[in-house]
């Protein structure tokens, strides 16, 4: 690898005294097993290393069966037992109470955007959205093709609005929001009350990040690719009563109801992506269940929240405190992008990749999913403190 040239001459910093380091490659990549790098990408995001090993191992001959599961008949016995063992375990992971169905779906949380409202509402219905950013944006804009949408607040980007200023609607058919913003790094640390409308939740970047009380909302959805597995499922959680109201002219791939009738079979469903999260979801129940992940994404965000605090000011966090995400991270150097430039090129150097944040907001963005491993994160922090001592 060629070094850019505002790095300054080695021989200005510490330099490790660990047998690998050497003092003519300060910032030699850190590298994990199989010449893995540390992966701060918002999504697709990385996995555990262990899941991906016994991919691997399945990947030609899954367990006897003479085929892979890409080959499988998904109403084989096979493929039949993997889903519902994948069902299962995340039932046990979240409690998922029985009178709420797990849906395992394709198009991504970007389709649900547009199956809410016609799961839930006709034509000349009302629902509230709370807009806190980018992706509830999104969502609200998908929902005024389908009914009234009123964005019950607006946030800043930044922040939650407080609930008491919320416009909420009499009569509305459900409440939306956004549970973790990924691109604004803006999270609800529990969910809002809203009273007896149902609480519909994206929780694309956030899913079984913590334990959640799934019995305070009416439908939880989430893409699978940034924190249980690859793209291509898109898993929903809905209250049985809410099943049977689509409106007559709701796409059958779109209606919840046909998919919870035919045990998300109604067509050929994303097969591997769902044997993926199947192994993701057996292997947090085996490593201690969402509270170990909730535990270890504390320990994680702390970090990096800390290397800004403690930085002087030569970084910044655009999010209030008690908004600020567990899982994605943006944070900038106020004094100067030349020198966020060099911090993005000088980490993926280091072994620390897709750091840059999003184009709306621009400096970094630390994506510090589920699999993330703790040492990914203390290398960055490590880093963030090195790189200001040596600009500031
Ligand atoms: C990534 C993301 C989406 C979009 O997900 P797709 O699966 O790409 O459609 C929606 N909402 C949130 C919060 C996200 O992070």
């Amino acid at each position: 690898m060629t070094r850019p040239s505002h790095v300054r001459p080695r021989a200005a910093r510490t330099v490790s005294t660990s047998a690998v380091a050497s003092a003519d490659r300060p910032t030699a990549p850190k590298l994990q097993s199989h010449g893995r790098v540390f992966n701060f990408s918002a999504g697709p995001a990385c996995l555990p290393a262990a899941v991906l090993e016994q991919a691997q191992a399945d990947l030609l001959n899954w367990q006897g069966s003479g085929m892979s599961v890409m080959e499988m008949s998904h109403r084989g016995k096979e493929f039949i037992a993997i889903t519902d063992k994948a069902e299962a375990d995340l039932r046990s992971l979240l409690s998922i109470p029985d009178n709420y169905k797990v849906l395992f779906l394709q198009g991504g949380a970007s389709t649900q955007f547009a199956a809410i409202p016609l799961n839930l509402a006709e034509e000349g219905d009302k629902a509230d959205y709370v807009v806190t950013g980018a992706w509830s944006k999104k969502a609200i804009g998908e929902g005024k093709r389908f009914l009234l949408a009123n964005a019950a607040a607006t946030g800043d980007n930044k922040s939650i609005p407080d609930p008491s200023t919320w416009n909420l609607t009499e009569g509305a058919k459900y409440v939306h929001y956004c549970a973790n913003e990924t691109i604004g790094g803006v999270e609800f640390k529990a969910p809002p009350s809203v009273g007896d409308a149902p609480l519909v939740v994206d929780m694309s970047s956030n899913f079984c990040a913590r334990p959640v009380d799934v019995s305070k909302y009416g439908v939880i959805y989430a893409g699978a690719q940034k924190n249980i597995g690859p793209a291509g499922v898109t898993i929903v959680i809905v209250r049985e009563d809410l099943l049977g109201r689509a409106r007559a002219s709701t796409p059958a791939m779109l209606d919840w109801s046909v998919a919870a009738k035919d045990g998300s079979m109604y067509n050929t469903p994303p097969c591997w992506s769902i044997y993926m999260c199947g192994l993701v979801f057996a292997h947090v129940l085996a490593n201690g269940g969402l509270e170990a992940v909730e535990a270890n994404n504390e320990k994680k965000a702390k970090l990096v929240y800390d290397a800004v605090e403690a930085s002087n000011g030569f970084y910044a966090s655009p999010v209030a405190r008690e908004a600020r995400s567990l899982t994605n991270v943006p944070f900038t150097i106020p004094s100067s992008p030349d020198l966020e430039k060099a911090f993005i090129a000088e980490a993926a150097q280091a072994g620390m990749v897709q750091l840059k944040g999003h184009r709306s907001v621009g400096g970094m963005r630390a994506s510090i999913y589920n699999f993330m491993p703790l040492e990914g994160v203390q290398t960055l922090a490590d880093f963030m403190r090195e790189f200001a001592a040596r600009h500031a």
